[in-house]
């Protein structure tokens, strides 16, 4: 069993760090920056002994160095990719990694960039929960990551085989953005029930100064307009804003992605 813990770093990230309470060993998905993960490794007395990494933007890679240094020599599991030369376990769709003594599983969900990773844990991390989905900057709560070197195909493919997993499937995402993907969502299905009560439910949380992660994949499908691209409303509304002479969901999905960029 381990604890999942969200370390808030710059202005909306997420580092999340597993923890096993038994050996008060951790690792860390992302870590853009290294003084808040450090600052709670030492005041929680854990050893740091892995990092994984979902890509190569500066807000999830920049804080390994410092980390490397005080920690020693450790497994950094992330994409073959020569934009991320601190990677020393390079892995790809398919491999498996054993993280605190948990059986994890790669997914390439290329779209956010080229070599954008995702990691899956085989079992639940705690009874009762579901499997664990580390995701960066690929499926967001309520949203999806900026299309930065993919195609809409492409990411559309990625956030679908997200959408395949179990319904229980835990979400933990990269960043806080869903109270603004949230009002997106409303602006593209203003008729879905579901959306308007996550609005709220989400909104209290953040008034607490809770994390609204992590979410779970139903309640994406349910409210996540970038995985209901067969949805009739969505498909009205995409219809809407940018002639959709093909309305495959890939091409609802590369309506929605534009839309949302200049929402
Ligand atoms: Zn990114
Ligand atoms: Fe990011």
């Amino acid at each position: 069993m381990l604890d999942i813990r969200p370390i808030t770093a710059f202005t909306d990230n997420y580092h999340w760090l597993l923890v096993d309470t038994a050996t008060r060993q951790a690792a860390v998905v992302d870590p853009g920056d290294a003084a808040p993960v450090l600052a709670y490794l030492t005041q929680h007395s854990l050893q740091l002994v892995a990092i994984l990494i979902t890509h190569h933007h500066a807000d999830h890679i920049d804080g390994i160095g410092t980390l490397l240094a005080k920690y020693g020599p450790l497994p950094v599991y992330g994409p073959a990719t020569a934009r991320i030369p601190q990677v020393n376990h390079a892995v790809q769709e398919g491999a498996s990694l054993t993280l605190l003594g948990h059986s994890v599983e790669v997914l390439e969900v290329p779209g956010h960039t080229h070599e954008h990773l995702a990691y899956l844990s085989r079992e639940p991390l705690a009874p009762g929960q579901g499997r664990a989905l580390f995701c960066g900057d690929t499926l967001f709560a309520a949203g999806c990551g900026y299309m930065f070197e993919g195609t809409p195909p492409q990411m559309h493919a990625s956030l679908q085989k997200l959408a395949a997993l179990p319904p229980d499937t835990l979400i933990y995402c990269a960043h806080e953005y869903t109270l603004s993907n949230l009002r997106f969502a409303a602006a593209v299905m203003p008729h879905n029930t579901a959306l308007h009560e996550r609005q709220r439910v989400e909104a209290a949380k953040r008034e607490r100064g809770e994390p609204t992660l992590p979410s779970t994949l139903a309640l994406e499908l349910a409210t996540n307009p970038f995985l209901r691209c067969a949805d009739p409303e969505v498909i009205a509304a995409a219809a809407s804003v940018e002639a959709l002479p093909e309305r495959d969901p890939a091409s609802v999905f590369g309506v929605l992605r534009r839309w949302k960029n200049r929402f």
